[in-house]
């Protein structure tokens, strides 16, 4: 980042001395530009393109040669690599800027295209100019864009270039909707506005938007703060829209009674029931959340997959949206994310999500051991679960974050997800920490003392938002303190290095048992199946010094037959469950043109299942512990 010289030494440099008057600020920018607006239009819905503007006002006295106009590579809150430029066209760049109902012949100017997300405008003799571009999108998604004759949603990140060295800068945001379509996001003021002001470029992405003439909303209050349930359903409700924003109270409920009033003064849950089987995801803002269902509200599972999102997503608006790892904001779009907290700020908010469906009543207890339980059992039957560390995880975000891979990897036996891992880093560090304050202390205080001092306390470290980021370091300090006992040794083994969480000490704490057993599941040799190849039987991945893989099978691999009988990849787990430890049992694969015969030894069943119990002999010390944590107090 440039430093500030130039513009110091200038008299009434309003940038630079905003910059060094503030205390504590060790940042520098440009000259801000005297105005940046953004204008989005979509007048042909079908065809799946924004319509994008940004006109820009120079300083009177600009020197700048040229500006950069950059489409980010990826977008916060998912860490793998998009390139979004990839969906830019028509860029055009011209000298002036015109009034939105007036007709102008503005003089084009020369356009370079630097590098692969960005475009270069020569601003010699330049006043103000005007880009326009059009960008394809056509997910619905939390990172991606849709716009299709239903209904435009973006995620900003995804269609807004920024000025290259103006991501401070505040900018205006424009929107023309198509005739009868009513837009709604987390930063609404009234209800037909089309016009928003943002303190800078970094803000605005964070705004996720909705554009169509078919979206409800529901609203409630709690602590004074507004609550906005906006849905956009493509299939049958059932009836259940009014539940559902009552339960998500008791969720938003439960949510501000650990961390006190959030810092806003109204939120928005954007809800899409997509119906399409495909499109399913979940996204945090500062005052809104984006969450996508794959299906229909009126359908089996998807009411509790909903609350599920939800209880996840609003618990961001503490972790990750505002207590932050230093490095999530503002951020380098120009490269991947690194940062080693990511178990921290996605894989607690994972552990919380699931108390707070307890805690608001929403799940029994049952519910929640059963849910805990699963991500034990997922954990510990990982490939990867010895081999990566939750920080190791974080720091291979860009590969395990929904990353698209053209080249074969072997992450199924070497990764670990940050998400389940930090939930259970998470729920052994909270039992721990109640065990060892018989009660007194929980994490729930670290998270407090976290936002508390980093948050609402820090001095601002940048432009982008209130407080300033932390460090792992940090954490780990903040945990110590709140336990009153050092326990970097919980921090040397579990996070940094992959032993096995010491569960047993954790549960028993509360008066509960982590028991192991065999899966019930049946015995798979080791192979999973790729379901996204349709009407074909397809190994996904191949298990290390599995039977499989002794039998020389490999992912890509067709199956055709399993001990000399034709098989389907509905039907083959019977098939091979009629075979015993020891057995030999044929495989006939299909790779490359060519059919392979070869013979798979079936070892000893090799999955196991865990369960969460409450212990019967459980002591009054250790049911009240357990009622603390599970009651939030
Ligand atoms: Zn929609
Ligand atoms: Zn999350």
């Amino acid at each position: 980042m440039k430093l500030c010289s130039r513009t110091f030494i200038a008299p009434l440099s309003l940038a630079c001395w905003l910059v060094l008057s503030l205390a504590g600020i060790s940042f520098a920018q440009e000259q801000p530009l005297r105005s940046i607006t953004y204008r989005l239009a979509m007048s042909r819905p079908v065809s799946h393109l924004f319509e994008v503007a940004i006109e820009v006002e120079l300083p009177k006295d600009s020197k700048e040669q040229y500006m950069d106009f950059q489409m980010a590579k990826w977008s916060p809150g998912r860490y793998a690599v998009f390139d979004f430029a990839k969906n830019v066209q028509q860029f055009q760049a011209l000298d002036g800027i015109c009034p939105p109902e007036a007709k102008c012949k503005m003089p084009v100017l020369p356009v370079t295209r630097v590098d692969d997300q960005t475009w270069r405008v020569p601003t010699i003799n330049t006043q103000s100019l005007t880009i326009r571009y059009k960008v394809f999108g056509n997910d619905l998604s939390g990172t991606f864009s849709q716009l299709d004759s239903r209904h435009a949603n973006y995620n900003g990140g995804s269609i807004f270039m920024y000025v290259v060295n103006h991501k401070p800068d505040p900018v205006k945001l424009a929107i023309d909707p198509p005739a009868g379509w009513r837009i709604t996001n987390g930063r609404m003021d009234r209800a037909d506005q089309r016009e928003w002001q943002f303190p800078n470029w970094d803000v605005m992405i964070d705004t996720s938007t909705e554009i169509a003439p078919d979206w409800t909303v529901d609203s409630f209050g709690v602590d004074g703060k507004k609550y906005h349930v906006v849905v956009h359903s493509f299939g049958d409700e059932g009836g259940k829209r009014a539940k559902l924003v009552r339960d998500i109270e008791k969720i938003v409920r439960a949510e501000t009674a650990m961390w006190g009033p959030p810092d806003f003064d109204s939120y928005t849950f954007l809800i899409h029931f997509a119906a399409d089987d495909v499109s399913g995801d979940g996204m945090e803002h500062l005052t809104s959340t984006q969450i996508i269902e794959p299906g229909a509200l009126g359908e089996e599972g998807v009411y509790g997959s909903t609350l599920d999102t939800v209880a996840h997503e609003f618990f961001h608006v503490w972790n990750v949206k505002r207590l932050r790892p230093a490095e999530l904001g503002p951020w380098d779009f120009t490269r991947p994310l690194n940062t080693r907290s990511l178990w921290i700020a996605e894989g607690l908010t994972n552990y919380y999500g699931h108390l707070m469906m307890r805690r608001s009543g929403v799940w029994d207890d049952t519910a929640f051991w059963r849910r805990e339980s699963q991500t034990i059992t997922a954990i510990e039957n990982a490939g990867g679960t010895r081999l990566m560390s939750a920080e190791e995880s974080s720091l291979a975000a860009p590969f395990i974050d929904d990353a698209p891979h053209a080249q074969r990897t072997n992450l199924a036996n070497t990764a670990i997800s940050y998400y389940p891992k930090g939930e259970l880093i998470g729920m052994v560090l909270d039992l721990t920490i109640r065990g060892k304050t018989n009660g007194k202390a929980s994490l729930d205080d670290v998270m407090r003392r976290m936002y508390d001092e980093f948050y609402l306390k820090g001095p601002n470290a940048t432009y982008y938002l209130r407080g300033r980021g932390y460090m792992g370091a940090d954490f780990e300090r903040v945990v110590s303190e709140v336990a009153g006992q050092d326990l970097s040794e919980f921090f040397r083994r579990y996070v940094r290095d992959v032993e096995t969480l010491p569960y047993d000490e954790a549960f028993a704490y509360a008066g509960l048992r982590l028991v192991r057993e065999q899966a019930r599941q049946p015995y798979d040799g080791g192979l999973t199946i790729d379901w996204q190849k349709k009407g074909s039987f397809t190994i996904a991945s191949v298990r290390e010094a599995s039977a499989a893989e002794n039998a020389g099978l490999q992912a890509g691999d067709e199956i055709l037959a399993l001990g000399g009988k034709r098989v389907a990849r509905e039907n083959w787990l019977v098939s091979l469950g009629r075979f015993k430890p020891g057995d030999r049992v044929p495989v006939s694969v299909k790779r490359n043109r060519r059919t392979i015969q070869t013979t798979l030894v079936l070892g000893p069943p090799d999955r196991f299942e865990y369960r969460i119990e409450e212990r019967k002999d459980a002591t009054p010390q250790q049911k009240a512990l357990r009622a603390g944590w599970l009651k939030g107090s």
